[in-house]
């Protein structure tokens, strides 16, 4: 399936190849969404946060009541075994909107701001406002939780949000029967099916936000894109987790947590373990066990006619073209002289792909170096702390990553030093799994913070107001500019930035300055 340039995008089931349906990836029109979300929005910016909330109340009870349909649709598009596709993204969707609930009336309250002491008797506060349209563009590793979480915290900062979903996944009977079944405010969120010249449609008509999440190479045209019109943008992108196994760990726990890491969603995760970093002093029996468990996992590769996602633990590649690059990654990885210790490729381009462990890696092979977005995992031996911590840190991208040993404090001294915008000690993502906690990327990672409180506030227009009383007093540094008052106000400086602030000096000048403006104003 080449779905560049065509008009046609045909959406196929990964499992079996079949033709779904047909979406169109045709950029006329685009202007009608955002004359709609021009209307709508300005509904939503007159409802009360409460009222909003009632809304998004209707996606929950909606996944509550419907989430073997939305398990169906999303297994249908992506191939994903059933526990994959349930925690991350119907139970996690659960879990956003339960914390939303209690934190964005919290957040989108006016704030009191401090003020500093020559602007006595005034008062600041921020007000958090919408900013009109917003437009999420999303990939196809987490389908639906990719387009539904940032659009209901952009509706809930009071925005009207237009979708454009992956056109490899674009679940579009799941949106046509989410619209027409939950009672969701009309129009308040428009999904918006089409491939990459509808992207580039949407953008164009300038909406006030673009939140995006993909790869670097679609970020970085984006952001160009974005910077064009100086449209504010969020680049969530591409990553290649490094996780870190020192040799005081459970061996067990680990082995476990390791192989989770690696393999779930069949590795097509932005913070999935892609490079493995192992103490050599239990190197072999770490390895070893390792991938003595992974051979036991049940793929969709077994019995693939009569196995249903139900039943495995691994479920299909989701895309032709990310097959192509595992393979790739896989064959340089083997020509450069790295080792199979499982899995590999046993049938060139088969969506049915096995967990694959290769050794002797290093960094000069695509695996280790580049994002493979697949069920590989590419280890390396390392003797001293500061040895793991150069090698996970020797990557352009900076997304997650992990370290597993029994001393919390190296633990925290490793999270520090590397270079990613989110990490875990003894598990790894489950990060991901708290929306109190912000989630983005450092380096080709990409650009901006998404949930946690910058989840909402990313949605806002952070407004900063100053009130003045409508008092007499004419501000000293208004016209005209004299030689006194200039005086005054380098006196006024002088005794209250020192070391040690003279009050007293501040105190009498503060009261000539008071008085100054408005002896000394233009009559
Ligand atoms: P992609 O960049 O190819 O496409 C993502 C979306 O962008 C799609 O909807 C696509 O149609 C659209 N798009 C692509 N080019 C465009 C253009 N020029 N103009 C407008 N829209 C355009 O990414 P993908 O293959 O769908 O997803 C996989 C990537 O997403 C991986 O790199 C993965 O790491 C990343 N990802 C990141 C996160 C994160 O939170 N950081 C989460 C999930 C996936």
């Amino acid at each position: 399936m080449d779905i560049q340039n065509q008009t046609v995008i045909p959406v196929e089931n990964p499992i079996n190849g079949k033709v779904l349906y047909e979406i169109n990836d045709n950029p006329e029109n685009v202007a009608s969404y955002y004359k709609i979300a021009d209307e709508v929005q300005q509904k939503i910016q007159a409802m009360s946060i409460k009222e909003r909330i009632a809304e998004v109340d209707k996606i929950n009870q909606y996944v509550l009541d419907h989430s073997d349909f939305i398990l169906d649709c999303i297994i249908a598009e992506t191939g994903k075994a059933r526990t994959d596709a349930f925690a991350a993204e119907v139970f996690e969707v659960g879990d956003v909107i339960d914390v939303y609930k209690k934190l964005a009336p919290k957040l989108l309250k006016d704030k009191n701001i401090d003020m500093p002491v020559f602007l006595m008797g005034k008062k600041c506060k921020q007000y958090f406002e919408p900013l009109g349209t917003v437009l999420v563009i999303t990939p196809w590793n987490f389908p639906f939780y990719q387009v539904i979480v940032p659009s209901l915290l952009s509706f809930l900062a009071g925005n009207a949000t237009i979708a454009k979903p992956s056109e490899v996944t674009p679940l579009k009977p799941l949106w046509d029967h989410f619209f027409a079944n939950s009672g969701f405010m009309k129009d308040a969120i428009q999904v918006v099916f089409g491939g990459k010249q509808v992207g580039a449609a949407l953008i164009q008509q300038r909406p006030h936000k673009i939140h995006f999440t993909g790869s670097v190479k679609s970020g970085k045209i984006i952001g160009k894109l974005a910077a064009e019109q100086l449209i504010p943008v969020d680049l969530e992108l591409g990553g290649k987790d490094a996780s870190i196994v020192f040799d005081d760990i459970n061996m067990e726990r680990t082995v476990n947590g390791v192989m989770w890491g690696a393999f779930t969603n069949a590795g097509q995760n932005c913070t999935g373990i892609e490079r493995l970093y192992v103490q050599e002093t239990i190197y072999d029996k770490f390895v070893n066990e390792l991938v003595n468990k992974t051979k036991k996992l049940r793929t969709s590769h077994i019995d693939r006619d009569t196995k249903s996602p139900e039943d495995c633990d691994m479920g299909t590649m989701t895309a032709p073209f990310q097959v192509a690059i595992v393979e790739e990654h896989i064959e340089d990885a083997l020509a450069k002289g790295a080792k199979l210790l499982c899995g590999g490729i046993t049938e060139k381009g088969s969506m049915h792909m096995l967990p694959t462990i290769l050794e002797n890696c290093n960094h000069t092979m695509k695996i280790a170096s580049e994002e493979t977005f697949g069920p590989t995992v590419a280890i390396m031996k390392f003797k001293t702390e500061a040895e793991a911590i150069a090698l996970a840190n020797d990557s352009i991208y900076g997304l997650g990553g992990s370290v597993w040993t029994k001393d919390l404090a190296r633990g925290e001294r490793v999270a520090r030093a590397i270079k990613t915008g989110n990490f875990c000690i003894n598990n790894h993502m489950i990060n991901e799994a708290n929306p109190y906690l912000p989630f983005g990327g450092t380096k080709d990672s990409g650009i901006g913070r998404f949930k946690g409180e910058e989840g909402i506030l990313t949605f806002c227009n952070h407004k900063s107001v100053l009130i003045d009383k409508m008092s007499g007093i004419i501000e000293p540094h208004w016209y005209p500019f004299t030689n006194t008052k200039a005086q005054l106000l380098r006196n006024l400086m002088d005794s209250w930035f020192q070391k040690s602030r003279n009050y007293i000096k501040f105190a009498i000048n503060g009261l000539k300055i008071d008085s100054i403006g408005t002896k000394e104003q233009i009559k």
